[in-house]
């Protein structure tokens, strides 16, 4: 191997035993022009190449395409020139293509007389000490996105991530070095000293805890605790949180639909028991009638049992149809208000030629919604206009909308019997009625509207004055292909 113009021999000879005895190094030098001179067989197993590929080699083959196209192996030159070394850390290519992580150094060579004549240049493969660094750079990032806590066993905060203040929205300043169960005014399952003690004597706890967030809302988190203990004999707590304030939430309006069904269940079946008494009663008067009741006794019977039939099959169409109020099998259209009012008028010709009633509207809006379910509102609607009459007073049925911001109000107003406070919202519930046989009903008509409205991201309330009338609204959202009056 040549190693010409390397100073006085005692120098060449180091450099000799250098090259020799680090097999794990690349050591080579390169000359002036940038070519390479020299091998040793830790280039074969840092680079990958044999001498005879390597020597005459421009050394910017073992650069990056990157490194490259910004002239590194030029300015590595230039520093070393400079400076009389210049550090190399940074990716190289091996013979393969493949690249590798390297820790190295170039040294300008010079002559007696002081002039450069070349470089040697040292190159050692640190890429898993990089991945390393790498991976734990990546956990470290993967961490600070967790809302973890650490804290001392007194509960005073030593490290705060960022995903701790995005959860609870202290910033790690304001955080660390306070007491973790204060600042968050942790409502815990059981006592703190057993929940501690637990954790001092298996290592870890796990449990739910609920938390106050800096501006004083609630979250509830899935908490675990690991205690960790340190080189310089410190014991600290590791507390990693993870929000379940939705899943809570979501548990809550279960157990609150579950408690509604309970009670619609059984709602139901007291309505439905009421005909069925009614039939069963009556058809045990009609088989213990001895053959000497009239014909006209007989027939009043089966009369009445022929009326519960009727209130039964009418019970049941009203459960079904609120059963199915949000058939995904509908699509939603872009319609006209007026249109369906038109269909409505048609629906209730009978109620509304045998009550004289009079039933007009303004202008409609056009809106994009479910045109059968918001048919099916109005005609509840108008209907119990036209059922909740006040004796001798000709029903009048108005219907009008106003644009409100970004929604439609549509508001049907009567002058009949009027509804009293106390009820106005109790009247949307299912199966409520305000009036008893008299008038023909299921009470599920508005419960039905108020679940359609809702479904289509509206709302429905009532104004009412008793004697006097009452105005039922409902909004419908305002839509860009929804046109003006
Ligand atoms: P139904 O008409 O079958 O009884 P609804 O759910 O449609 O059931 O109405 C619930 C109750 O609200 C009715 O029983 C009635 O007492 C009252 N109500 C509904 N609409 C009106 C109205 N326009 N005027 C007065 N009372 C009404």
């Amino acid at each position: 191997m040549p190693f010409h113009g390397l100073g006085d021999a005692h120098e060449a000879s180091l450099y000799r035993s250098l090259v020799k005895n680090l097999p794990e190094y690349a050591i080579f030098r390169i000359g002036r022009s940038g070519h390479i001179e020299s091998w040793n067989s830790g280039v074969e197993r840092v680079l990958g190449y044999s001498e005879a590929d390597f020597l005459g080699l421009p050394l910017e083959q073992l650069f990056t395409p990157e490194d490259r196209g910004s002239n590194m192996p030029e300015v590595e030159m230039r520093l070393a020139l400079l400076h009389g070394k210049a550090p190399d850390t940074r990716w190289h290519l091996r013979k393969d293509g493949s690249r590798f992580f390297c820790d190295g150094v170039m040294t300008a060579i010079h002559d007696a007389s002081g002039q450069v004549i070349g470089f040697t240049k040292v190159m050692h493969d640190v890429t898993d000490r990089k991945v390393a660094e790498q991976r734990t750079e990546e956990l470290a990032r993967a961490l600070d996105l967790t809302h973890t806590i650490i804290r001392n066993v007194d509960g005073v905060i030593t490290a705060w991530t960022q995903g701790a203040e995005f959860l609870y929205g202290w910033s790690p300043e304001e955080a660390v070095g306070r007491h973790s169960h204060e600042l968050l005014r942790t409502e815990f399952p059981e006592s703190l000293e057993l929940i501690n003690e637990r954790l001092l004597n298996l290592g870890e706890w796990q449990g739910e805890l609920l938390h106050k967030t800096k501006d004083g809302g609630d979250v509830s988190v899935a908490s675990h605790w690991v205690l960790h203990k340190r080189a310089d004999d410190g014991v600290h707590v590791i507390e990693v949180n993870n929000d379940i304030s939705a899943l809570k939430g979501a548990q809550r309006s279960l157990e609150r639909a579950n408690k509604e069904l309970r009670s619609f269940a059984y709602e139901v079946a007291h309505d439905i028991q009421a005909p069925l008494r009614g039939i069963t009663v009556i058809a045990e008067l009609l088989s213990g009638t001895s053959q000497s009741s009239s014909s006209e006794e007989r027939k009043m019977l089966l009369d009445r049992i022929v009326d519960n039939g009727v209130k039964l099959r009418s019970l049941i169409e009203s459960l079904l149809q609120y059963a199915t109020v949000e058939n995904p099998a509908d699509r939603e259209e872009v319609f006209c208000i007026g249109d369906v009012l038109k269909d409505v008028k048609a629906n209730l010709a009978t109620a509304i030629a045998s009550t004289g009633a009079d039933v007009s509207w303004n202008d409609m809006p056009t809106v994009r919604a479910h045109r059968t379910r918001v048919l099916r509102v109005l005609q509840n609607l108008i209907g119990n206009a036209l059922k909740y009459t006040r004796t001798s007073v000709r029903p009048v049925i108005c219907i009008s909308a106003s644009k409100i911001g970004r929604q439609w109000r549509i508001d049907v107003a009567d002058n009949g019997c009027g509804i009293p406070d106390e009820n106005l919202k109790k009247i949307f519930a299912p199966l409520t009625r305000l009036h008893g046989g008299e008038v023909a009903g299921a009470g599920l008509g508005l419960a039905i509207c108020k679940r359609v409205i809702e479904s289509e991201g509206g709302r429905i309330w009532v104004d009412s004055v008793p004697g006097d009338g009452s105005i039922f609204h409902f909004t419908l959202p305002v839509t860009p292909d929804c046109a003006p009056f």
